[in-house]
């Protein structure tokens, strides 16, 4: 048990170091805190080790309220705000008049509108300016993730995206939590191991991915908001 907890503790330095020459290369980064079990190792990290990174998430307005309890908890474990983007009001407006409040379930075409509208434009907003931003993706949740890299030019958002877990297990993220007893969502105690907005996340079924229960209604290539490219760009040099 003590050398499971040894190693954890020497992957956690590791990505404390990868912050920390993320910080020293890019200067101005930021972390795009999803909420899940891999940000609440990443709050830790950041937090704890590294607070010249900022930290954000994107109140998509359509949350789980697990999750909001989750961002109080956060909030008042480490004594910080953390900083919420919303979706612009008018774009809302506009989107909601279109497509109706459920649209996203109606074709991906309106699914994707509206994660533009409630996540991707928030992102883009927040993310202007900086020179690189962190993700808590890692190899193992999909096929597109697996070909990550821990440093990779986002042509997309033109910075670079920094993913230091990509080689952290499940089980690791895990005993990362349990062993600093950190908060994290109770929803991942009712087999929701990935949480995004409520109508499009279920639980998963024993032998199920870990992805199969967001937007569950899609073909399993096109289950991603938009911001992880399903398509890998060329590795940056790091
Ligand atoms: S996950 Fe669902 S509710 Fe959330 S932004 Fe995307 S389509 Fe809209």
């Amino acid at each position: 048990m003590g050398e499971v907890l040894n190693l954890i503790e020497e992957k956690a330095e590791a990505v404390r170091a990868a912050l920390a020459a993320a910080v020293r290369a890019h200067r101005r980064v930021i972390y795009a805190n999803s909420l899940g079990a891999e940000a609440m190792v990443l709050t830790d990290i950041i937090w704890t080790g590294v607070p010249e990174i900022e930290i954000f998430s994107i109140d998509t307005g359509r949350l789980h309220q697990e999750t909001y309890d989750l961002m109080e908890r956060l909030q008042w474990r480490y004594r910080r705000t953390l900083r919420l983007v919303h979706p612009d009001a008018a774009a809302l407006e506009r989107l909601t008049g279109a497509r109706g409040v459920n649209g996203f379930y109606h074709s991906l075409d309106a699914r994707l509108a509206c994660c533009q509208v409630r996540k991707i434009e928030p992102f883009t907003r927040a993310i202007a300016g900086f020179g690189a931003w962190v993700t808590g993706v890692r190899r193992e949740q999909s096929a597109a993730r697996a070909l990550a890299q821990p440093l990779e030019w986002d042509a997309q958002h033109g910075l670079y995206k920094v993913s230091p877990l990509l080689e952290w297990s499940e089980a690791e993220v895990w005993q990362y939590i349990r062993g600093r007893e950190l908060p994290y969502n109770r929803l991942h105690d009712r087999q929701f191991p990935s949480i995004g907005c409520a109508p499009c996340t279920r639980a998963i079924q024993p032998g199920e991915s870990r992805r199969a229960g967001r937007w569950w209604w899609e073909q399993p290539e096109s289950r991603e908001c938009g911001l992880h490219p399903r398509v890998r760009p060329a590795a940056a040099e790091a």
